[in-house]
Order: C-alpha cells, then sequence, then structure tokens
C-alpha cells in the first residue's frame, strides 16, 4: 500500500474506530450485555498492544490534554510498567487499573485502542495463516451467554485487516525494518510517542 499522510491516516483511522463501534453496539445489544452499573472494571485486563498507528493515534489524544492531566497518566503509567514487572517476576498476571481510567471513565476515550473496544463481547479474528482466534468477551459476557444456543460473535477479521491497512500506509516501505510493537498501553505511554523517521 502507498503510504499516507498522518492526517490522512488519523482520519481513516477514526472512521474505523466508528465501525468498531457500530458493530459492537449491535453484539453487545444481540447479547444483552451493557456496562452500565457494572460492578468490575476490565480496564484492569492485561494485554499488549500491536500497532505504531495506534500507538500514534493514543499519544495524538494525550498531547491534546492539558499538560498537568498528560503528566498525572505519565506518571501511573510509569507506576503501572513498574508494579506489573515485579508481579511478572513472581510469575503473577498483572491486574492493575490501566492508567488512562479516571474512577471507571477512559481518559482518552476517542483515541483508546482497537483492544479496549472489543473486550466485552465474544469476538473471533482470523489470522493470516488461517489460524482462528477466539475471545469470549467479559466475566459479564460470559456470564450472559454461558446458557446461549446461539451466541452472537463479532468476527473481527475485516476490521482487523482494515487496522493492518493503516499500519502499512503510515509506515509505507520502512514497515518491513520497524521492529515489532508488542506493548502494553502503559508501556506506550511511558516510552513517549513512537519514532517513525529513523
Ligand atoms: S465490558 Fe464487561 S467487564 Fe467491562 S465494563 Fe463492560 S460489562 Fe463490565
Ligand atoms: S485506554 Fe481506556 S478503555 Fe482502554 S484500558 Fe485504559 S481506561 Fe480502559
Amino acid at each position: 500500500m502507498k503510504k499516507m499522510t498522518r492526517q490522512a491516516v488519523f482520519r481513516k483511522l477514526a472512521a474505523l474506530y466508528e465501525r468498531m463501534a457500530s458493530a459492537y453496539a449491535e453484539t453487545s445489544a444481540a447479547i444483552g450485555l451493557s456496562c452500565e452499573g457494572c460492578e468490575d472494571n476490565c480496564c484492569t485486563s492485561f494485554f499488549q498492544h500491536h500497532t505504531y498507528v495506534e500507538w500514534l493515534y493514543l499519544w495524538q489524544g494525550l498531547n491534546r490534554l492539558p499538560e498537568e492531566k498528560r503528566n498525572e497518566y505519565v506518571s501511573r503509567a510509569q507506576d503501572y510498567v513498574r508494579n506489573a514487572q515485579a508481579m511478572l517476576d513472581n510469575g503473577v498476571r498483572p491486574n492493575i487499573m490501566c492508567p488512562l481510567n479516571d474512577d471507571g471513565l477512559c481518559g482518552v476515550y476517542e483515541h483508546r485502542l482497537m483492544i479496549c473496544r472489543m473486550h466485552g463481547v465474544v469476538n473471533t479474528l482470523r489470522q493470516p495463516n488461517g489460524r482462528q482466534l477466539s475471545f469470549p468477551g467479559c466475566f459479564k459476557c460470559q456470564e450472559l451467554t454461558s446458557g446461549m444456543e446461539d451466541v452472537p460473535v463479532l468476527d473481527r477479521t475485516d476490521l482487523y485487516k482494515e487496522l493492518v491497512k493503516l499500519e502499512m500506509g503510515l509506515l509505507g516501505s520502512k514497515i518491513k525494518s520497524m521492529p515489532k510493537v508488542d506493548l502494553t498501553l502503559a508501556q506506550m505511554i511511558v516510552m513517549g510517542p513512537p519514532e517513525l523517521n529513523r
């Protein structure tokens, strides 16, 4: 794919996030899942993100915040990275609140990443090698779907393919030489925006 301007990539990513929101709304409605009044908060889930394009867009959101707020998030992210590493060193999967979560609300809602957007509902992803990955959704979704005969599933393969296209559009031919991204959101914050002009 031809290299695109950053502006064009961001515009298309925002539109893709809208499509994800619609797909999510449709599936969650079919399941009967709502986050309203949820007694848990899935923003403690520990997972990695894998694209420069989402990393950069996250930072666009952070850079729009007042400096004081951004610094607070960076400081929380530093604590997160330190504490998560200590837990991993002890063989425990981290279960720490995301540094961007303020009393249950996401501090970068419009800029949150794909996994944050898909986590709640049952979803699948077909990898280029044909392998099918399945995710059961959050605990509440699992409770709601446990007795269902025909569980509504969000297939995010096409959405993911679109994201990969935007990654290629952002990086152009550099995509072959750039290191693979495999970072938690907190690591993406601590490291600052990705350096793409190498
Ligand atoms: S996605 Fe599930 S666990 Fe997360 S807030 Fe919504 S209902 Fe709760
Ligand atoms: S970025 Fe937002 S939605 Fe994602 S885990 Fe953090 S607070 Fe939750």
